[in-house]
């Protein structure tokens, strides 16, 4: 030890800090956390969501107290071990009080803090909602079908998978519809995100097949960019997943979507094929999978089984699809070319 070593504030004697501080004299000179009384905060009037680093979120309101105590809290440099502990307290729907610990080391020192802290809430609106409220648009999505107007039904259903996506895509706050509704043939939505009508697009070409058509308008400039609005349209396939169609004087199940156009399996035996969208235009629908009936094999053998005719309860004898395991007890049968057949790819309890 330095023995001519002496305190530079009150000349003490050792043991000093690095900067040759005794004890005291450091804890006079040292603030070891700083945080502001008072903390203002926005929170959207539209939507109640909060701005988090620059994203306008839902947040609960204890994570966010501890957010904006991050945001504000300024602890001595050099500190070491330190750890800050927060009760959160609301008040009311716009103030709340944070009760903050902080304790740490400096210079081999313990310290401890103790704040109170105001947290106000005022109101705004965030930029998803100005640009909602102002009817704002980046894209536009047509549903249609190939061929026909859609069913009430097929629009549920491709509109419910839009549903799906918001949900799972809630922290996108430009994820919302603008407008929507029925037009000749089908259905227009007009949406806020040009990235959220794609993935919606692939989405609904993964789940029913069929194709989109992409296209972009100029609206205007904005900082000497273009701006353009993307229009999609999508047309879904006229048969689904499951049905059977005729093709080249041959009937084949649907089972499957590529990029290209669907995959195809023979019923008759194992066979698949990829086909054209623009080939499967010459396909003609033959019993749809909603038409497909499963019913109770009443006795088999080594190649026919007698079921029940779902229509007349009389017993037909059907032959048994090329897939078939010896010992199911229940087929999917169509009614094809005017006569039940049993069809592959039926999965049967034995
Ligand atoms: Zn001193
Ligand atoms: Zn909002």
């Amino acid at each position: 030890m330095d023995s001519g070593a002496f305190c530079v504030a009150c000349g003490a004697q050792p043991p000093l800090t690095s900067k040759r501080l005794c004890e005291a004299c450091l804890r006079v000179r040292t603030t070891f956390s700083k945080v502001p009384d008072r903390i203002q905060q926005e929170r959207c009037a539209k939507c109640s969501k909060h701005e988090v680093e620059k994203r306008w979120v839902n947040i609960d309101d204890a994570d966010l107290g501890e957010h904006r105590l991050r945001e504000n809290l300024d602890v001595v440099s050099g500190a070491t071990e330190v750890a800050v502990d927060v009760a959160y307290q609301p008040i009311d729907e716009r103030t709340a009080r944070l009760h903050v610990t902080v304790e740490g080391q400096l210079e081999g020192y313990d310290f401890a803090d103790e704040h109170d802290v105001l947290i106000q809430t005022s109101n705004a609106v965030c930029p998803a909602c100005t640009r909602r409220a102002g009817a704002y648009f980046e894209a536009t999505m047509q549903l249609r079908s190939a061929g026909r107007r859609l069913s009430d039904e097929e629009l549920k259903s491709l509109r419910g998978t839009l549903d799906e996506l918001l949900d799972e895509a809630e922290s996108d706050p430009m994820f919302f519809i603008t407008k929507e509704g029925p037009v000749t043939g089908g259905w227009d939505l007009q949406l806020g995100s040009k990235s959220l009508t794609k993935t919606w697009a692939r989405r609904l070409v993964k789940r029913f097949g069929g194709t989109i058509k992409e296209s972009a308008t100029l609206v205007g400039m904005r900082d000497g960019m273009e701006v353009t609005r993307l229009t999609l349209s999508y047309r879904k396939p006229a048969y689904a997943l499951g049905d059977v169609v005729r093709l080249k004087r041959q009937n084949w199940l649907v089972s499957a979507w590529q990029k290209d156009g669907p995959t195809l399996s023979r019923l008759e035996h194992n066979q698949r094929t990829g086909v054209s969208w623009r080939d499967m235009e010459k396909a003609s629908v033959v019993c749809r999978l909603d038409d497909q009936k499963v019913v109770d094999i009443l006795n088999r053998d080594s190649s026919g089984a007698e079921v029940m005719d779902p229509v007349d309860y009389r017993v037909v004898t059907v032959a048994l699809p090329y897939d078939d395991e010896g010992s199911g007890a229940s087929l999917r049968i169509g009614f094809i070319d005017d006569s039940w057949m049993a069809l592959p790819g039926h999965v049967a309890e034995d």
